[in-house]
């Protein structure tokens, strides 16, 4: 899978952070997201899963890799 942000859309609320800290950070300068695994492990999908979800703007996106 891979793991898209849009940076326009990101408000800082850092909810993906807490549901998938391995794949997710936080760049407080910006006060965005950082993707810290584009590509994440499939072990990790179920926490991207949720980041995605939760992500109050929306911001977050997985694409699958063909
Ligand atoms: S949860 Fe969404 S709005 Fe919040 S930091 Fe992550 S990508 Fe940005």
């Amino acid at each position: 899978m891979k793991v898209t942000a849009d940076l326009d859309l990101c408000q800082g609320h850092q909810m993906c952070t807490g549901e998938a800290p391995d794949v997710f950070g936080y760049d407080g300068e910006a006060d965005r997201v950082v993707v810290l695994q584009e590509h994440p492990d499939e072990s990790q999908r179920a926490q991207v899963a949720a980041a995605v979800q939760y992500c109050p703007a929306m911001a977050l996106a997985v694409e699958e890799d063909r």
